[in-house]
């Protein structure tokens, strides 16, 4: 597979992952917040109990619901990040897949199953957008990036920094990284990688990358 479509799946996993932990992470917070929410001093203490306990059971309000996601999202970044990112996502989706895409399935597993067909300069631009929101949300859910250095491995591209494997995925398709994101200088690169395009950041499986490095490589 091409590296830009191995990078935008890897980006997708690690995606997918730190989003799920926010996601949690943003509901136990909401939780403790609801939980406490009896002080009269919350707009969330002025709907009735059993409408805050099943709020869909009762008649819509619109402007106190407007109210409370408004509290919602000032009380509770981590929330607000995950609907951001949820957003982001949705947009990134319907930007890559135009007509096919369908708003009421995950974006995240529509982008996957498209990027086997997808031109690798869209794989590219749609990482670019992946990686940030990943950044994004793994700085507020305060979870580390998914990279796990190789220490003792030198890139075979910029041949002096540190690799790294990305954790997210499936563990057969594990792939590695420089930690610098060094760029690919197309075939005449040292690089190894099977298919080697000008300025891609380098990306490589790990099963390839092992079998090099024990070739001697
Ligand atoms: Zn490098
Ligand atoms: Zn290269």
């Amino acid at each position: 597979m091409h590296p830009a479509r191995l990078h935008a799946l890897a980006a997708l996993a690690s995606l997918e992952a730190a989003q799920a932990t926010l996601t949690q992470y943003a509901r136990h917070a909401r939780q403790a917040a609801l939980s406490g929410a009896d002080d009269l001093g919350t707009v969330q203490a002025w709907r009735p109990a059993t409408e805050r306990q099943a709020p869909r059971a009762l008649p819509a309000n619109p402007l106190l619901d407007a109210i409370v996601l408004q509290v919602d999202r000032v009380a509770n970044p981590l929330l607000e990040r995950a609907r951001r990112t949820a957003d982001t996502l949705a947009w990134i989706a319907g930007a890559v897949l135009g007509d096919d895409y369908r708003t009421r399935a995950d974006p995240l597993a529509q982008l996957r199953a498209v990027v086997p067909a997808l031109q690798t300069s869209t794989c590219e631009t749609m990482t670019r957008w992946l990686v940030e929101q990943d950044r994004l949300v793994r700085q507020a859910a305060g979870i580390g990036d998914d990279l796990q250095l190789w220490p003792g491995v030198a890139c075979p591209g910029c041949d002096n920094v540190v690799l790294a494997l990305q954790m997210s995925g499936p563990a057969e398709d594990r792939v590695v990284v420089c930690t610098e994101s060094c760029p690919c200088a197309g075939e005449a690169c040292g690089c190894g990688m099977p298919d080697r395009a000008v300025g891609v950041a380098h990306i490589w499986q790990l099963t390839d990358l092992r079998a090099r490095l024990a070739r001697g490589e």
